[in-house]
């Protein structure tokens, strides 16, 4: 089976009261193979958001189905989901969001302490990271002490600190300046291929985009 991610015929509407009802994703359809990095273009307002929080199973959809690694979430209850965010997904967003109180260095432990990771190899696989995207030398900066561009790659470590299967990310290189942006997508680029991730990437960058392996639009709430 050489599928990470199949988004199978999903719905999704808001009621913001009748009759306003909208239509955000109209039986929108995507297969992500393993290893493959897709890039999601679409204009702002267009169900980006909506459509990777439901491939993140952080949102259900109204109908259809999502797939990760050839498990189906439509039955399964909130527990499984959950184990499987913490498990098998990675999420970037456009803002880092990253601890203020915490190192870089932390803020990249934290999460595999919390899924039972020892401390030492917490701390090496801190370091490993944090070296491959051009920060080794922050680790024990907090995030106040860095540029946009360095926050965001300590976010992108912090997503990979578990080695997910999948990572999905939301303009991740949206709030930096244009010449940060090329940099810091390089950088994870370079540490999706290196790790052999499964990667959905919204972006409204068409030069990044074309630097993807495969690029679709969402276009009135369909994958095309
Ligand atoms: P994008 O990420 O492409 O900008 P979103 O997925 O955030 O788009 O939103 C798509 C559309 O759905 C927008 O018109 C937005 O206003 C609407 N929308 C998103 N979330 C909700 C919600 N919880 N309730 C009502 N409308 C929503």
């Amino acid at each position: 089976m050489n599928e990470m991610l199949v988004l199978e015929g999903l719905r999704k509407r808001y009621n913001t009261g009748l009759p306003n009802e909208i239509t955000v994703l109209d039986y929108a359809s995507l297969t992500v193979g393993k290893g493959e990095v897709v890039a999601m273009v679409a204009p702002s307002g267009a169900g980006k958001s909506t459509l990777l929080h439901i491939a993140g199973l952080l949102d259900s959809p109204d109908e259809g189905q999502v797939r990760i690694d050839g498990v189906d979430y439509a039955g399964k209850n909130d527990r499984a989901r959950t184990a499987a965010r913490r498990r098998d997904i990675g999420f970037i967003y456009q803002f880092h969001h990253l601890l203020p109180e915490f190192t870089a260095a932390e803020n990249i432990i934290l999460p595999q302490l919390a899924n039972g990771v020892p401390q030492a190899a917490a701390h090496a696989r801190a370091d490993t990271l944090l070296g491959h995207v051009g920060v080794g030398h922050r680790s024990n900066h907090r995030p106040a002490a860095m540029s946009g561009g360095e926050q965001q790659r300590v976010a992108f470590c912090r997503a990979l600190a578990n080695g997910p299967k999948l990572l999905l990310a939301d303009e991740p290189t949206g709030n930096l300046d244009p010449n940060t942006s090329d940099r810091v997508f390089e950088a994870l680029m370079s540490l999706v291929r290196e790790t052999g991730l499964s990667a959905l990437i919204a972006t409204h960058n068409l030069a990044l985009a074309a630097r993807m392996d495969r690029v679709v639009r969402l276009e009135g709430g369909k994958l095309v």
